[in-house]
């Protein structure tokens, strides 16, 4: 049976308890990223692999988060929301957790309208079902009211805490999904997150620098990465498509080289809490997003505009 794959985000008001859900799929070890550039828009904060079993096919849930969809507050600008929208479009469904104790709120609305606008499916999730004990009965009249807000795909009633109901929210997602590639390979889901912030974070340095063509025309593929107590060793490559792009990434006497690698290097540094060793090279690989088993090893989003043609 095919692979169903996608990318999944959960929203939810402060306290619905995003955190406790996320740890209760993915473990605490894979929620780990910590510190991010501010002008990534999602990042990633589990990558789940699910084996097949009766009646649910094998599937790998990417769950990301997308910042600034929590907090909308006056300062949320015209061009905040439409990032948040956009953020939210490169997902393939949305998980919207509520606190089944609290009545719909001006948050709930407020991201009910992002969600609509993304035209994305939601899946709502009636979290903390355990504070009902023996009243599960209150759960009908507490659907109906959100009902009102969305028509929601699905309602799912858990609780993240006791990891009650989970099963059937994977069900759900997984029948959601759409059939996909394996975005991470299977066997080194654990490292994936900071070794492919780093990629992100030298590319967003690549873009900081340079111009027109080249930041489009540029993707980083991390080859190694080995993550010590103190010191962090990373190799990397910016792939480029011409020779003309490849001068100016490396600039007069490397000096453009240097300046990104220095800057990518304090970032990462913050994010690892190491010292970091980083090593770049610039290569240049014409025709680079048409070549499939090139654009495997890249990180998660550039694999996505590459499979979708977006960028
Ligand atoms: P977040 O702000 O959305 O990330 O929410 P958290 O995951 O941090 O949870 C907020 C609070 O709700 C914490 O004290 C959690 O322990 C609690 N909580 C989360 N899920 C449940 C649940 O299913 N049942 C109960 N009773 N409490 C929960
Ligand atoms: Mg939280």
């Amino acid at each position: 049976m095919p692979l169903h794959s996608g990318f999944v985000c959960i929203l939810g008001r402060p306290n619905a308890g995003k955190s406790t859900l996320l740890n209760a799929l993915v473990g605490e070890k894979l929620a780990i990223i910590s510190p991010k550039p501010q002008t990534t828009r999602n990042r990633i904060q589990g990558v789940m692999n699910i084996p097949k079993q009766k009646g649910r096919a094998a599937a790998q849930i990417v769950l990301i988060d997308t910042p600034g969809v929590h907090k909308p507050d006056s300062s949320l600008g015209r061009k905040m929301m439409t990032e948040v929208r956009e953020g939210l479009e490169g997902c393939d469904l949305l998980l919207m957790i509520v606190d089944v104790k609290q009545r719909p709120g001006v948050e709930d609305k407020f991201l009910v309208e992002m969600v609509k606008k993304a035209a994305t499916p939601v899946v709502l999730l009636l979290n903390k079902v355990d504070l009902l004990g023996k009243e599960k009965d209150k759960l009908l009249p507490i659907i109906a009211q959100y009902q009102q807000l969305h028509e929601f795909r699905e309602v799912i009633p858990i609780s993240a805490r006791k990891k009650d109901g989970l099963d059937r929210l994977l069900d759900v997602v997984v029948r959601m999904l759409p059939q996909g590639p394996r975005y991470f390979p299977e066997d080194q889901v654990t490292d994936q997150p900071t070794r492919f912030m780093a990629s992100e974070i030298i590319r967003e340095q690549v873009l900081l620098d340079t111009r027109e063509e080249v930041p489009h025309a540029t993707t980083v593929m991390v080859e190694r990465f080995e993550e010590g107590k103190k010191l962090t060793r990373i190799a990397a490559v910016i792939y480029c498509e011409r020779a003309g792009q490849k001068a100016i990434l490396l600039g007069k006497g490397g000096q453009m080289l240097k300046k990104i690698g220095t800057a990518a290097r304090l970032d990462i540094e913050k994010m690892t809490a190491t010292k970091v060793y980083l090593e770049l090279f610039v290569k240049v690989k014409a025709g680079w997003r048409e070549s499939p088993e090139f654009v495997e090893g890249l990180d998660w989003r550039r694999q996505l505009e590459a499979l979708t043609g977006e960028r």
